[in-house]
């Protein structure tokens, strides 16, 4: 039987998991497979009832899971409370509960949406990426110093391992060779030295996927790229900082927040979410998108249930609903037919 634990977070958090709950449960229904839901608090209302945004048995049971489905944590409530009591310090610490090292974030343009997007259609129709970040080393968990006596100094250390490159670029060449087979390892060469050992080990491990072409990108020329030609990518894999900055600018290629799913992988359960946040000028009014995390849903069933079938279907169904005019609030535009704005609900009933 398969453990899925689901964190409903806030804001719209518990409407749009509502919607995912909905998706699988028919996939278990379609698949005949034995799924185990069992829901868990995390975030500010987590902190309000446990006194803590990540509480003990909610970790304990995220790492027993098989996957992880989270909606969204925050919200101005918590604004106030100081670093480690805050909601975002709850999924901090889950994804280093869970050794979640690997963040992968696919960003995907809905030919049916490529209006919603600030590009040209001809630029970003198409655009179909996997962006693969390196999400516990680097310069986030280097050693730090401040210095503030007489004169101010300040010190961040950015340190990686073979083994920590190893197991990342290894992420990328496996879903290169799943998908176009074309792998862009993105670094600063020209300056860095971790950045030097980082091309080194991806040469080496390139004669292990003959099948997947390679090549070296340095992060100021992806940056550009990103934008002047985003159908180039398959596969992007990169390390923590140049990864954060990279992935936030390559979601907007789609234009819609609400769209986006992602995976943080590990040895452990697979964490899937939205990347959007927990919207609280919209929470509670039925209007939340719900496609981001039912296809964070997607996401899960593949890399973690081993039932890519159905994450296909899942696919092919938000998909379709897109080519059918259908809308939530946030994707309407002008030409939006009235009659085919949905709820969060009726969104997931469609979908379903
Ligand atoms: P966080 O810090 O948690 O990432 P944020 O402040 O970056 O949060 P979001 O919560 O992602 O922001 O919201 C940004 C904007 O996008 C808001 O106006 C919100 O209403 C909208 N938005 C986010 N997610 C959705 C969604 N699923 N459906 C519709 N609108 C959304
Ligand atoms: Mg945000």
């Amino acid at each position: 039987m398969a453990k899925v634990v689901l964190l409903p977070g806030d804001g719209i958090g518990p409407e749009i998991l509502q919607e995912a709950k909905k998706v699988i449960h028919a996939v278990a229904k379609a698949s005949q497979a034995e799924i185990d839901m069992q829901e868990y608090p995390i975030g500010g209302g987590a902190f309000d009832e446990f006194g803590a945004p990540l509480p003990q048995h909610t970790l304990e049971a995220a790492q027993k899971a098989d996957a992880v489905l989270l909606a969204a944590v925050g919200g101005p409530k918590w604004d106030t409370l100081p670093g480690h009591q805050r909601p975002e310090k709850g999924l901090l610490e889950l994804r280093k509960g869970l050794n979640a090292y690997a963040n992968i974030r696919p960003v995907r343009c809905f030919s049916s949406l490529v209006g919603a997007s600030t590009l040209r259609a001809e630029v970003v129709n198409n655009v179909d990426l996997v962006i693969i970040r390196e999400l516990t080393g680097g310069v986030y968990f280097g050693e730090k110093k401040r210095w503030t006596e007489e004169q101010r100094f300040a010190l961040d250390t950015l340190i990686y391992s073979e083994e920590e490159v190893r197991r990342i670029v290894k992420v990328g060449f496996e879903t290169a060779r799943q998908r176009r087979k074309h792998l862009t390892s993105v670094d600063k060469a020209n300056v860095l030295d971790s950045s030097r050992m980082w091309r080194e080990i991806v040469e080496e491990m390139k004669v292990d996927y003959p099948d997947v072409t390679v090549s070296h990108m340095l992060v100021d020329n992806c940056a550009m790229q990103l934008i002047r030609n985003p159908g180039q990518f398959d596969v992007v894999v990169t390390e923590n900082m140049f990864g954060d900055i990279l992935s936030d600018e390559a979601s907007m290629l789609t234009g819609s927040i609400g769209m986006l799913p992602s995976a943080s992988l590990g040895d452990q359960a697979g964490l899937y979410e939205p990347i959007h946040g927990s919207a609280p000028d919209i929470a509670g009014k039925g209007i939340a998108n719900p496609c981001g995390i039912i296809l964070s849903t997607a996401m899960m069933f593949r890399n973690s249930l081993g039932l890519s079938e159905y994450a296909d279907k899942i696919e092919q169904a938000v998909n379709e609903i897109l080519e059918e005019g259908y809308r939530t609030a946030d994707l309407a535009g002008n030409d939006t037919d009235p009659s085919k704005i949905l709820s969060t609900s009726a969104m997931g009933d469609r979908i379903v």
